[in-house]
């Protein structure tokens, strides 16, 4: 069993002048046998710190990590079962492709030479890198020594995988090859392994579930789509989703939320999930605002179309409330809708689609 298990960890560092920076705060998570959890969040926000003491590289201030059940915070990194592969590769340089692959292996296990040859062969091939193995890092492209830093990890054969933004030195077309490539690995190995990102688009396409941080806090787990769908906070819901979610500070008066552009009226049913509060954010995803030439009911506003953004199957439509140009949003249609730049258009934003959050703590309220 190899479930990892972060229970309440925390790490603080103090600076020399005394000052202390919390980095991760009280994070509890469980990345279960074979899953692929990713860790995203801002700059900043504890990722990397998280990773480190996962694998030994930070001690841990506060809380326990637990691997199949056994609490690992003592426990030297090489003696974890955990294989890490980092944003900057950190491979030999002097080494060649093999050396590099097999010193892992000659350091830590009894592995016999020729076993270690085999393993190293094996994996090289997985990973199309068998032709490279006689060369050093600086003859290989960016692509060929990521794959070497992964087929480094894997010949460990470890129970948990942790990767540090391995994609982000690579060009956007690589980046988007090696995504699937990446996966269909793990999938194969069926590695636990956490993977961290500041990239959403990272996130949601490669995860089994994803970990949101901000500030060292843990702001969400779910899968991808549920934090789509279902965002906890008004974190979440700006930091997924590109363009990012429409957010609008309205008041509530009765059964309408009053804003200095428009008023929404709200059902019953919304009305009741509000819990009386009555400082909100109303938000709403750009692909959920529709863009009319005429009024089709009491969610549909005059907008004025500031910038019209091709995409090529679709269009980023920026808008302000007209007719006086108020608060912008923007709107994602199809790619065949026409819109021009300064045409008046009804932008409708359906009470279905919209989620409201308490203004001052920023929990979702729907
Ligand atoms: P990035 O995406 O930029 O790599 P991150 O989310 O990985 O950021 P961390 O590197 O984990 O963030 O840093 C979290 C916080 O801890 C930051 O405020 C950082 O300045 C601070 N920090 C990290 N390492 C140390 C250290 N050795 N001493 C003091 N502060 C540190």
């Amino acid at each position: 069993m190899a479930d990892l298990e972060l229970d309440d960890v925390t790490k603080v560092f103090r600076e020399d002048d005394g000052n202390e920076i919390t980095a991760v705060d009280e994070v509890s998570l469980r990345i279960d046998d074979g899953e692929f959890l990713v860790l995203v969040g801002p700059s900043g926000c504890g990722k990397s710190t998280t990773l480190r003491m996962v694998a030994g590289l930070e001690t841990v201030s506060d809380g326990a990590i637990r691997l199949g059940g056994s609490v690992i915070n003592e426990t030297q990194p090489k003696d974890r079962d955990i294989a890490m592969v980092f944003q900057s590769y950190a491979l030999y340089p002097h080494m060649t492709v093999r050396e590099n692959m097999s010193f892992g292996l000659e350091e830590s296990t009894a592995m016999p030479d020729d076993e270690i040859a085999a393993t190293v062969d094996e994996t090289a091939a997985m990973l199309g890198i068998d032709d490279l193995l006689d060369r050093k890092p600086d003859e290989l492209s960016g692509g060929q020594q990521q794959r070497v830093a992964l087929g480094r990890a894997i010949v460990r054969d470890p129970e948990v995988f942790l990767l540090d933004e391995p994609l982000s030195n690579l060009d956007a077309k690589l980046r988007a090859q090696m995504r699937t490539e990446l996966q269909r690995l793990q999938e194969d190995l069926g590695v636990s392994t956490i993977y961290v990102t500041h990239d959403q688009t990272e996130a949601m396409t490669m995860a089994d579930k994803i970990a949101i941080l901000n500030d060292g806090e843990l702001q969400q787990v779910g899968t991808p789509l549920e934090c789509y769908h279902e965002p906890a906070n008004l974190f979440v819901a700006g930091f997924i989703g590109e363009p990012s979610m429409n957010f609008f500070d309205v008041t509530r008066e009765g059964d309408r939320l009053v804003h200095e552009d428009f008023e929404y009226a709200l059902s019953a049913e919304t009305v009741d999930e509000l819990d009386g509060n009555e400082e909100l954010v109303l938000g709403i995803r750009p692909e959920d605002v529709a863009v009319r030439s005429s009024h089709e009911d009491r969610h549909s506003y005059e907008a004025l179309v500031d910038v019209v953004e091709p995409m090529g199957n679709e269009n980023n439509v920026y808008l302000t409330f007209a007719p006086d140009g108020g608060e912008p949003f923007v709107a994602t249609i199809d790619g065949l809708q026409h819109v021009e730049d300064g045409q008046t258009v009804v932008a409708r934003l359906p009470e279905e689609a919209i989620h409201v959050f308490d203004r001052t703590t920023g929990r979702a309220l729907r």
